[in-house]
């Protein structure tokens, strides 16, 4: 019996261990150079909005976004914020959800994307040591977000061109294999990237075509030229310490009743809606709104108070980008049209699937796999 045993600890050794690892020979960033970097496809880090129009005219969008499992509670939640919200143009309200796949219900993501939600990837496993990513190749991250695409488009049943944008767990970039991922998987932009520097004015998005001169809180970050990929950088909050935080459920010195809480995302948005109108980002983790009712009470008369300004569009990512590669003013021909759904159906199942030695149950569109979707079987395939 040893022998058997000892065999299958070295073929799990040996499918644990990295493989061997593809590199790409990038070609060092440049200096920027705004009349070589142009739009619609490359634009210069910085902080001056994409048009000279007046400020006025330029739109303040608003990313809510929603890092990790969707789950039928917190689909409930999400619907009860946002159904039949509608922006200044006519077209419908938009979160973005950075969606890990373990736990996720997948029948709750297709209805989020029929909704007008974007459904962006957050990895497979969702490993919870910040090594594992800052250290990964190019191989492993084509498993976490590769193989996630492929779960999320055949067991959600959605488009995959609709997949449009990616988070690395815990912000932890790995230096260009982040980006260069990304863009392999036909992707438009990547949003793990913190700026404490260029809160005020704010960082607006920018290619990674040129050299960046973002800073750098969570390194590695990219030196090489990834032509194309945009970085939706994530401005820094600041909570009533004046310390900086990324995502809004990590800031730690904040007002303990509803008013207060809604006067200081206030404070945060206005950084960016009284400056250069950067992107202003609301990023949080699912479990947000269960950490205290009044996050949730807070967070619906946040959205109802930018409902009331007329220059403000809560859009995704995706979206906004449409709008820089082609800067017009508020209502002026050129302004980007309602993402059209392709709504391609869900024939909801719940199956019960073997992940190693436990029962998951997984609810999704279509035909059960044989076994638990997971890094190198995002089809589930049993192995014979
Ligand atoms: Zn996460």
């Amino acid at each position: 019996m040893l022998k058997p045993v000892i065999f299958s600890l070295l073929v799990i050794a040996a499918l644990a261990a990295p493989q061997n690892d593809y590199t790409y020979d990038l070609d060092a960033a440049a200096s920027c150079d705004s009349t070589q970097c142009v739009l619609p496809d490359c634009r210069c880090s910085g902080t001056s909005p994409p048009t000279d129009i007046d400020i006025e005219q330029i739109p303040q969008f608003v990313f809510l976004t929603f890092d990790d499992a969707i789950q039928q509670g917190n689909y409930e939640i999400y619907s009860s914020l946002f159904d039949n919200l509608t922006n200044p143009d006519g077209c419908p309200v938009s979160a973005t959800f950075f969606m890990s796949h373990d736990y996720t219900d997948y029948s709750k993501v297709h209805d989020l994307y029929v909704k007008h939600h974007e459904i962006a990837l957050h990895s497979i496993t969702h490993q919870a040591l910040t090594d594992y990513w800052r250290d990964i190749t190019i191989e492993q991250l084509n498993r976490e977000f590769g193989d996630e695409k492929v779960i999320i488009t055949t067991f959600a049943n959605i488009p995959p061109e609709s997949i449009q944008g990616m988070r690395i767990p815990y912000l932890q970039l790995s230096g260009d294999n982040t980006f260069q991922v990304g863009k392999d998987l036909n992707l438009t932009y990547d949003c793990s990237w913190p700026t404490q520097t260029f809160r005020k004015p704010g960082l607006w998005p920018y290619t990674l075509d040129y050299k960046s001169n973002q800073d750098c809180p969570i390194g590695p970050c990219p030196a090489d030229s990834i032509p194309g990929m945009w970085v939706v950088p994530m401005i820094d909050w600041t909570d009533q310490a004046n310390i900086v935080c990324s995502m809004v459920d990590a800031c730690v010195n904040i007002p303990d009743n509803t008013d207060d809480l809604l006067q200081w995302f206030i404070d945060n948005f206005n950084v960016q809606y009284l400056g250069n109108k950067a992107p202003f980002g609301f990023f949080v983790h699912a479990a947000y709104f269960n950490a205290d009712p009044i996050h949730l009470e807070a967070y619906i008369k946040f959205v109802d108070y930018l409902q009331g300004l007329n220059d403000v569009f809560l859009v995704t990512p995706s979206t906004a980008i449409k709008w820089i590669k082609n800067p017009v003013p508020i209502g002026g021909g050129g302004w980007p049209e309602c993402t059209q759904i392709d709504d391609l159906g869900c024939d909801v199942k719940v199956c019960q699937l073997q992940k190693d030695e436990e029962v998951r149950y997984m609810t999704l569109c279509g035909e059960c796999p044989e076994v638990y979707p997971w890094l190198g079987n995002p089809l589930g395939i049993a192995e014979n």
